[in-house]
């Protein structure tokens, strides 16, 4: 699947669409859901251009892996989860029903989280 340049958070990465940003380094770009499904629910994208998980892991740079999974754990850090705990999710294709499509990690928190998937 190619990339595509319109999607909602390559226009965020740009500045075409506002975002309450919580963290950006180099390497990646963090900012609260806009529909939270719990206390802290954060995105963390990362620069590039990569559609999601599977794109990422096969055509990111080792410098720009490592720099987008230490930004997933400094915002969680940073926003206080890492004691209680907290989960990462990233959701790539139709049978995990990604809907945007620019790779990225959400992290939620700020409450029990509940069992690991939602059973059919
Ligand atoms: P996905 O299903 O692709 O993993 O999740 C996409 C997430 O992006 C959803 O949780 C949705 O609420 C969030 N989202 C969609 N559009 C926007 C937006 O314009 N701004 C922000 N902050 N989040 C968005």
């Amino acid at each position: 699947m190619a990339y595509d340049e319109n999607n909602i958070f390559a226009k965020i990465l740009r500045g075409e669409l506002p975002c309450d940003k919580v963290f950006e380094d180099d390497w990646a770009l963090a900012f609260t859901d806009i529909q939270p499904q719990a206390p802290i629910h954060i995105l963390v994208i990362p620069k590039g251009a990569y559609v999601s998980m599977d794109d990422f892991s096969v055509n990111a740079s080792a410098d720009e892996i490592a720099g987008f999974f230490r930004a997933v754990g400094t915002v969680a850090r940073d926003a206080g989860a890492t004691q209680d705990g907290y989960r990462m999710l990233a959701n790539h294709g139709r049978d995990a029903r990604q809907e945007v499509p620019h790779f990225h990690v959400h992290v939620f928190g700020g409450r029990d989280l509940g069992g690991m998937v939602k059973r059919a």
